[in-house]
């Protein structure tokens, strides 16, 4: 790999502060999506290592808690300054193993900092309160503090933002560390390592342990000494954990699935909402969980839109994430192409008509051509399932209500967007549709200040902002008598 610090390639996972291999010495092969050739290897680690992680984290947040939010916030910014000046080299890194193109992978790891810088001033204004008692001699008073150690079991699609996003506010206020990240992404995430090394996090309040996400996942829910999970993936995989967490009652915060309606109504700015709807479904190929996955457009202005969607979807150019003319990379692998290739000869056989793209690219591997369907009837399984790739269904509806209702008909609630100019319209919609984040007249509502999760089976809890500080605190009730 052609990086400009070299250390920043770790093949060892960081525990207690120390660079371990596998007990037993297995390792994992770490694949490039877009040339499908091994660039390295992790350990394959399984139970003991997580322990032994846990049990470095549990040492260390003695010491962690005990220093001040400032002093917390000191190695913090140190953390942000370093990725900042290691820019490049994380973005190389990220384009190598999870494809997407290098200025997304910059995008990226820029995003991953505004939250640690966010946490770094936040985590000091970790409030408490003094509630009136009704007895005359007593006081009630409400302190928070840090749960204790955190277990942040993150996805590939956002290799270093998910990462920083769980790990500022937990670090912020006090809490160690178990990261396990996707297997198919772990070099971003002991690059990150080496640099809170760098940063001066004491040993055993930041860990990273790669290998068998069963084994990991399992020690880390069911072990007493981790009192929070925060997940990001797969609501198949969050009710595992959920299932696991149990035994021990952890708190858990879980970011899952998401199926995202992108309604255009009629009043809509139509050049505006066709930028949204691009920046929406195909950023990263269409793998987040926030994709726009159903695209409703009302019926008097669906041609137009349709016809402005296509041609701006022919723009788009495919290719290796390295090279500075691609603005859309691979999938994933091979099990996410064939899950498009499925959804979209599934969608054509329910009666869509193909607009563009529709199969897999001249370049093979585990390219995809970027794709819009018109007429997508509801019965094609794109309409209930969340596809992670660039796939655009477009269906036509006639009324506010019928689409609202049609928008609502998921058991998922993460992102939903409209694009409208009527004020009494964007309430009434904003207010009907049941998810954690409605984003109006715009494609991207993602930012460190906001509150990001989801209703119904798209998760519990939230990340950034003020709330998402909430979930790494617990609250204690000091009952104050004989004053
Ligand atoms: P995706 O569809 O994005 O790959 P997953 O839910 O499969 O989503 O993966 C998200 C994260 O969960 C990854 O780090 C993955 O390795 C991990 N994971 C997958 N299966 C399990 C499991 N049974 N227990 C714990 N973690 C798991």
């Amino acid at each position: 790999m052609e990086l400009k610090n070299k250390s920043l390639f770790k093949e060892e996972c960081y525990i207690g502060g120390k660079w371990i291999k596998s007990i037993n010495g297995e390792t994992i092969d770490v694949d490039n999506p877009a040339t499908q050739k091994t660039i390295g290897k992790v350990p394959k680690c399984g139970k003991d290592e997580t322990r032994s992680a846990i049990e470095s984290a549990n040492l260390a947040f003695k010491n962690w808690k005990e220093k001040t939010a400032k002093e917390r916030s000191i190695v913090l910014k140190k953390w942000h300054d370093l990725i900042l000046k290691n820019l490049d080299d994380l973005a190389h890194i990220m384009t190598v193993e999870q494809g997407k193109p290098l200025a997304e992978s910059k995008g990226e790891i820029l995003m991953g900092t505004t939250y640690i810088e966010f946490y770094a001033e936040e985590s000091k204004r970790v409030y408490g309160d003094i509630i009136p008692d009704p007895l005359p001699d007593r006081r009630i008073v409400v302190i928070k503090q840090p749960v204790g150690v955190v277990g942040a079991i993150t996805p590939w699609n956002f290799p270093s933002t998910m990462i920083t996003r769980k790990c500022a506010p937990a670090l912020g206020v006090g809490c160690p560390v178990v990261i396990k990240p996707a297997s198919q992404t772990p070099f971003s995430a002991l690059a990150l390592a080496v640099l809170a090394q760098e940063a001066g996090f004491p040993d055993g309040v930041f860990n990273v342990v790669t290998g068998s996400a069963s084994e990991i996942g399992k020690e880390l829910t069911e072990n007493p000494m981790v009192k929070k999970i925060s997940f990001t993936g797969s609501t198949e995989v969050g009710k595992i954990l959920l299932k696991q967490s149990s035994s021990t009652v952890k708190k858990v915060s879980m970011e899952l699935g998401g199926h995202a309606p992108f309604i255009v109504f009629e009043d809509a700015n139509i050049d505006e909402a066709v930028s949204g709807a691009m920046m929406s479904k195909f950023r990263n190929s269409g793998q987040t969980c926030i994709c726009a996955n159903r695209i409703f457009v009302h019926e008097n202005i669906y041609n137009e839109f349709l016809q402005k969607f296509v041609q701006e979807v022919s723009k788009i150019k495919v290719g290796n994430g390295l090279e500075t003319s691609t603005n859309s990379g691979p999938l994933i692998d091979q099990f996410s192409l064939k899950k498009v290739k499925d959804h979209v000869n599934d969608a054509v056989n329910s009666g869509a008509k193909i607009a563009i793209g529709g199969d897999v690219h001249q370049l093979g591997g585990n390219f995809y051509q970027p794709t819009v369907l018109s007429n997508v009837t509801t019965k094609a399984k794109i309409t209930f399932e969340e596809t992670f790739g660039p796939v655009a269904p477009i269906y036509k509806f006639k009324n506010d209500e019928e689409v609202i209702n049609m928008a609502n008909d998921t058991p998922f609630g993460l992102a939903s967007y409209f694009y409208s100019r009527d004020i009494g319209r964007i309430w009434k919609v904003a207010e009907a549709l049941e998810y954690g984040i409605v984003s109006v007249n715009t494609g991207l509502p993602t930012k460190a200040e906001i509150p990001f999760g989801g209703v119904k089976e798209s998760g519990l809890g939230r990340e950034g902002s003020k709330y998402g500080l909430e979930d790494y605190l617990e609250i204690k009730y000091i009952s104050m008598a004989g004053i």
